[in-house]
């Protein structure tokens, strides 16, 4: 029988199905990705979708956790159902401390319990902090026990965190925390939100920078301003806008400056974007408008198709079209063509 081209790319697609694994499975090799573990909208009917956010960055050879979800249970149960392992993780950031992104902590602890988590410091914050003790104001005519340590303070105060034991390294300011990696550190200066400090994840890749954000309540803008200054090649920003109250000129106006101003190359929204602005988004960037709903991997790197567009299911899942993609590039992908070859020797012989 001679195989004809079209059953070559069926068996070969076939394969594939059965090829991707969950997240921790060897891949064939060193892939850069992003896995939405936790968010209220998504289309993987093995998750369970809640208010929060968390995702898994694995880029630049490195497996970071970003945020852990707003239910303990159910971060477990969506990481699980990823086959995500968390013993492996290089790090862990908190992107600030609403409970819709530090929730499942405890539960990341149970699994890994020393594996490093970034935090924003904050004075008396929940993942604790430090100050000198000349904060206060001494008034050494008191006698000493009216007054704090019975006036003689340690020189630096410390507050504990809620995690105790817990592997914690307080950021303050903007800070690389590994080659090429960032975390940028805001304040916020919005209504309700006013001093909560908030990290966000800039990655240098060849193809520019990848920012995660968690809540953005320091304002999308500002974010992509400080990641602007650390690369103005901007190739992607996944996470949450907080735009998900904003009125439409608001949204308008963010939309432009991350389109217009900062030449955003790709956008993955999710989380607290809000449904008006992923739609806004979505007709502002068309093709460069990345689906991230719980449950999606979104792959990185040189000439990835975007094919995650929202409502649409792709035919394929990413990875698939990836490892499908090399092996097409291949002369002979399955080693069809060599035991055709090698029958045909025997058979002459
Ligand atoms: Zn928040
Ligand atoms: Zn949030």
């Amino acid at each position: 029988m001679k195989l004809r081209p079209p059953f070559l790319i069926a068996v070969g697609i076939l394969s594939l199905v059965s090829i991707a694994g969950p997240v921790t499975a060897a891949a064939p090799e060193s892939r850069s990705r992003i896995t939405i573990l936790y968010d209220a909208f998504g289309t993987d009917s093995s998750m369970t979708k809640d208010w929060g956010f968390s995702a898994l960055v694995e880029i630049a050879g490195k497996r970071i956790l970003f945020d852990t979800g707003n239910d303990a249970d159910i971060f477990a149960a969506n990481v699980k159902a990823k086959g995500v392992d968390l013993k492996t993780l290089d790090f862990v950031v908190l992107s600030h401390r609403h409970s819709d992104h530090m929730a499942g902590l405890n539960y990341v602890l149970s699994v890994n319990p020393t594996v490093k988590i970034y935090a924003p410091k904050e004075g008396f914050g929940i993942y604790g902090s430090s100050l000198p003790s000349s904060f206060y104001r001494k008034d050494e005519t008191l006698s000493p026990e009216m007054r704090y340590y019975g006036g003689a303070p340690p020189q630096i105060m410390k507050f504990g965190a809620a995690w105790r034991g817990a592997n914690f390294e307080l950021i303050d300011k903007t800070t690389e925390i590994a080659p090429g990696m960032t975390l940028i550190a805001l304040v916020s200066d919005a209504v309700g939100t006013k001093e909560l400090k908030e990290l966000s994840l800039a990655i240098n890749t060849p193809e520019g920078l990848v920012v995660v954000v968690g809540c953005s309540h320091p304002g999308i803008e500002k974010i992509v301003e400080a990641a602007a200054a650390i690369n103005p090649k901007i190739h992607l920003i996944a996470g949450g806008f907080h735009l998900v109250v904003a009125p439409d000129d608001a949204i308008a106006k963010v939309v432009a400056t991350l389109k217009d101003t900062y030449k955003v190359e790709r956008i993955a929204p999710g989380h607290c974007t809000g449904e008006p602005t992923f739609a806004a988004l979505k007709k502002a960037f068309g093709d460069r408008y990345i689906y991230a709903g719980l449950g999606t991997t979104v792959a990185l790197g040189a000439n990835v198709p975007s094919d995650m567009r929202r409502g649409e299911g792709p035919a394929l899942q990413q990875d698939d079209l990836n490892t499908y993609r090399r092996l097409a590039h291949r002369e002979d992908p399955f080693g069809i063509l060599q035991a055709r070859r090698l029958r045909t020797k025997a058979s002459q012989l």
